[in-house]
């Protein structure tokens, strides 16, 4: 929605497809977000339609921790704004032609178009571990799956992972009635945020407030990020998306669920219609259902709508996509946004807060061409 607000503010003839904030949508609806409220700014050109100005027109509070209500609410009246003709349909295939692109959505209706702005999110990318192939949905679910934990009331279940998601669901979970138990590769923990206080916030984050103390500055702009070498790149972005805990979650998962930390799973089979996992202790469970906090692995060869030739021309690192200073592909007129643009240009781009420079280069670039 920024990408596009921003291209047809430069007078680009733009269609965008996709089933706004469907991701969102299907999270459960009690969530709150992991990000601060000056973070949430969906790019506008002229920001007109900021949460501030939502906040003011719409009389709902700016609040912390934002629920997840506001932030439907906010993206849904920026979308009427600025993006109300949205072909709420997905692509099924897209392919170069030589002089640009073909675009066949699931209606099978076809576009043709000099350039191509993929920005599907992350929901393509859902992790799920050696040990769950072959084992049924019944059973072993991702946490994405799901926007209602009520069915798993007194049910005995496991999260893996301790990240927000993995550790939010297993609140749920507990506050829902089943009987839950929270296995983690490494210690659960908790973001310590003594410096976001009122009087040294400003100095130490930045609106964006993506990352640690100080650390924050340094992903605030991805054309520079971009510019550091290779390997403090992935040592940032990896201190930046470590797996962590909101301090506001802390006190419903705290000493309330049960927590297993530095402990794998290396083994899970069904028998009858539970699952036994082998944990690296040598403990076993018997589970009633498995939830998968394991998060996500951006991998361009997950995109399988791209057409097979186009694949084989996009560099990639590590699944990422490698990316040049305006978001453009290896292959000329074929941009990617989100966290698969996270090789170049950072932690910013796997949030709501790397809209701006994101729609900023890719319409600029655009426009030129
Ligand atoms: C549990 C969780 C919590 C998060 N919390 C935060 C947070 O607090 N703050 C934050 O900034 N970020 C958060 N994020 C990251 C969040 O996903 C991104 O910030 C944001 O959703 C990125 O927007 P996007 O438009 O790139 O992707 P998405 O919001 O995922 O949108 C992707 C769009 O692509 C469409 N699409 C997919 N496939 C196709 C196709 N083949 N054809 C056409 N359209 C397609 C979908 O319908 C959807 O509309 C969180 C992520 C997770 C998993």
């Amino acid at each position: 929605m920024a990408v596009t607000a921003h291209l047809r503010n430069r007078g680009v003839e733009t269609l965008i497809a996709g089933k706004p904030m469907e991701f969102w949508k299907r999270m459960p609806p009690g969530m709150h977000l992991k990000s601060s409220y000056s973070s949430i700014t969906i790019s506008d050109p002229e920001r007109r339609y900021t949460q501030q100005r939502y906040a003011a027109a719409s009389g709902r509070p700016a609040e912390e921790p934002v629920p997840l209500a506001f932030l439907l609410g906010y993206a849904e009246w920026f979308q009427r704004h600025n993006t109300p003709d949205i072909l709420a349909l997905y692509a099924r295939h897209v392919a170069s032609d030589g002089a640009g692109y073909r675009v066949t959505l699931e209606d099978g209706q076809e576009i043709k178009t000099s350039k191509v702005v993929i920005a599907t999110g992350v929901a393509h990318f859902a992790r799920y571990p050696d040990y769950t192939r072959g084992l049924p949905p019944e059973l072993v679910t991702h946490v994405q799956d799901h926007a209602d934990f009520s069915p798993w009331s007194g049910k005995r279940v496991a999260v893996i992972g301790s990240g927000e998601s993995a550790l939010e669901s297993a609140a749920l979970l507990h506050e829902a009635g089943a009987e839950v138990e929270i296995i983690a590769r490494g210690p659960v923990i908790w973001i310590d945020r003594r410096l976001a206080n009122e009087r040294t916030r400003r100095i130490f984050y930045p609106p964006s407030d993506v990352g640690p103390a100080g650390v924050a500055w340094l992903v605030h702009y991805p054309g520079f990020f971009r510019l550091l070498p290779e390997s403090a790149r992935v040592r940032i972005d990896q201190r930046c998306v470590r797996a962590s805990g909101a301090p506001w979650l802390r006190p419903r998962v705290d000493g309330v669920v049960r927590v297993t930390e530095r402990t794998e799973i290396q083994r899970a089979e069904q028998r009858g219609d539970r699952l036994w996992l082998t944990l690296s202790d040598g403990a076993t469970r018997e589970l009633d259902h498995l939830f998968l906090g394991t998060g996500y692995a951006p991998d361009v060869g997950k995109l399988t709508f791209l057409d097979e030739r186009l694949h084989q021309r996009i560099a990639s690192n590590n699944g990422y996509t490698v990316l040049n200073e305006w978001f453009e592909s290896s292959v000329p007129g074929l941009f990617f946004t989100g966290a698969i643009a996270g090789y170049n240009f950072g932690p910013i781009c796997r949030f709501i807060a790397g809209t701006g420079a994101t729609a900023r280069q890719i319409s600029h670039r655009v426009a030129m061409s």
